[in-house]
């Protein structure tokens, strides 16, 4: 059981909530307020008044980030402003459950008699205050793992909610108001049936491909049974050959045909491929359309599913058209990896290896550490890679949604894995498999340049044969595939954008000259 956080606005029932589900969970209740004004001997409204804002967090984050790292379970019942923190925020997201408690300004209003102890009132009515403080805070409470209305609702309403909640498997992305939830799983379709009804849309528009439809058709007929919604299904065929606009264009003709309306959710039930298709035309349809993520392949649960990149290949490249379009939620239920081809499990694990390469020592050591467990496709383990995987994933797209810095990272072995996939007509790897051998490349590169300790593509190429993956190819192949470098999106005219290692789990983005670059691909002088 991990810590629940009770977050949200002044006279929403953070305390009188959070005692019920302490009790419960059989969990410790602790009021954050509480301490601060014990601690200091008087009311919090008096220290931030005395204090000011600035040392008033100061004094809300030396109480909060201890409790928050100690990973002893409680029940946390935050201040009104404690979330403003980033560093709190963080904490707190990916160590608790986090849950938002709303009310309209009017209940606010209603509930509070005097404003004299809350900090953050001044001189304002409690109304106009509260209606500022709903307006000003949208994006940070719009960042927890569910957000719940007050409003006319018993406390033990809403703690049965936060009990339920707090027993499930979930990754917050916090973006804002385009924060989602990540939802792990394992044999239950009704998780997604669940996750659907709450967005509560008026149709369904399911991009699938064949191969799912034979294996995991079931699970996905009886995620949608208790719907009782239409449902407008786009069945491709399967592979990356068939990410083009031509399936674009098969699932917009098929949603507009039937008349969808913006209150349509594209449910995209596959690998990247699905995933990546099914992304783009939601964020197209009618301008935008929520979209919720189910991916079935190990590469699509580590990778592709969270972060919002979408889009389909050119004739020119590989993924040059596409939009950043975040979805609504991601439900991973571990149970499709039953049905998955061992050489696909063993893809997806590039994509692991590759983002724990540049940011994530934990789990490079978990991968090395268990690397015969999790080729063998060890349940637990996997589960363990997948739920890591996410949460290295989120830390990177939290701290750079539209890849203008961080996000870059992970395109290790893209460069060079791109132009492979696509200069073999994406038949003769599996694009794990081109990021497998593009990050050894890379790294080697790397290495030769003097950018990267040496041994480091030694380590990764090792790691790779552990999980099945191949790690060269002739030189030949390279200077055939070269031209597909040149039109490679993080290419500048002259240069390119290269993630590189710099330690263990460690990485940064240089600029290297294409020729330089060429030169120490190839290993000439
Ligand atoms: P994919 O979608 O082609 O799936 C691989 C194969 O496995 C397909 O044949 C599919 O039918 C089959 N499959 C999937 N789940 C299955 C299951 N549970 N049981 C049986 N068969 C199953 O490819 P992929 O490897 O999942 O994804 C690769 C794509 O993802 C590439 O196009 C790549 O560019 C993209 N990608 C996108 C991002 C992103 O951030 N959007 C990140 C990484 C990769």
């Amino acid at each position: 059981m991990r810590t629940v956080v009770l977050s949200g606005f002044m006279a929403t029932g953070k305390s009188t909530i959070g005692r019920l589900v302490a009790e419960k969970l059989g969990l410790p209740f602790l009021d954050t307020d509480a301490i601060l004004a014990e601690e200091v001997g008087r009311p919090v409204g008096e220290i931030f008044a005395a204090e000011g804002e600035a040392r008033f967090r100061d004094h809300e984050a030396r109480i909060i980030q201890p409790l928050l790292a100690d990973g002893v379970p409680r029940v946390l019942s935050f201040g009104g402003g404690s979330m403003t923190i980033p560093r709190v925020r963080h904490a707190a997201l990916e160590a608790a459950t986090v849950v938002t408690l709303t009310a309209t300004p009017e209940t606010i209003a209603a509930r509070v008699p005097s404003p004299t102890d809350r900090p953050n009132l001044g001189a304002a009515s409690v109304l106009d205050r509260a209606r500022d403080l709903i307006a000003l805070r949208r994006e940070v409470y719009g960042e927890c793992h569910a957000s719940i209305a007050t409003d006319g609702r018993a406390p033990e309403e809403i703690a049965a909610c936060i009990v339920e909640l707090a027993r499930r498997d979930t990754v917050a992305i916090p973006l804002g108001v385009r924060s989602y939830v990540v939802e792990l799983t394992h044999g239950r379709p009704d998780v997604l049936g669940a996750a659907l009804k709450e967005l509560a849309p008026s149709s369904i528009v399911t991009v699938t491909d064949e191969n799912l439809v034979t294996m995991r058709g079931a699970w996905l007929d009886a995620a949608l049974a208790s719907l009782g919604l239409r449902e407008t299904r786009i069945v491709l065929s399967p592979g990356e050959a068939n990410k083009t606009l031509a399936s674009i264009s098969r699932i917009w003709d098929a949603a507009l045909s039937e008349g969808v309306d913006r209150q349509a959710v594209v449910v995209a039930f596959g690998g990247g491929v699905a995933g990546d298709l099914a992304g783009f035309a939601a964020s197209t349809l009618l301008r935008g359309v929520r979209c919720v993520q189910v991916p079935t392949s190990l590469l699509s649960m580590v990778d592709s599913s969270v972060g919002g990149k979408t889009g389909f290949d050119h004739a020119a490249g590989k993924n040059l058209l596409g939009a950043f379009f975040q979805p609504s939620r991601v439900v991973i239920d571990l149970e499709h990896l039953k049905t998955l081809p061992p050489r696909e499990r063993r893809a997806g694990l590039a994509e692991v290896v590759k983002i724990a390469l540049v940011r994530e020592p934990p789990l490079l050591e978990l991968l090395e550490s268990r690397a015969e467990a999790i080729a063998r496709g060890d349940r637990d383990v996997l589960r363990d890679v997948v739920r890591a995987s996410v949460i290295a994933k989120m830390r990177v797209v939290r701290e750079d949604e539209h890849e203008t810095g961080a996000r870059a990272l992970l395109n290790l072995g893209h460069t060079l894995g791109h132009a492979l996939e696509s200069h073999g007509g994406y038949a003769r790897w599996l694009h794990g498999e081109a990021v497998a051998i593009g990050t050894v490349l890379e790294i080697a590169a790397a290495e030769r340049l003097g950018l990267t300790p040496a041994g480091t593509s030694e380590r990764a190429a090792s790691l790779f044969e552990r999980f099945g993956l191949p790690t060269t190819v002739d030189l030949a192949t390279v200077d055939a595939a070269w031209p597909y470098v040149m039109s490679d999106k993080k290419r500048t005219l002259s240069a390119v954008k290269l993630p590189v290692v710099t330690g263990p789990g460690e990485g940064r983005v240089e600029r290297v000259e294409l020729d330089a670059l060429r030169a120490a691909v190839t290993g000439a002088e």
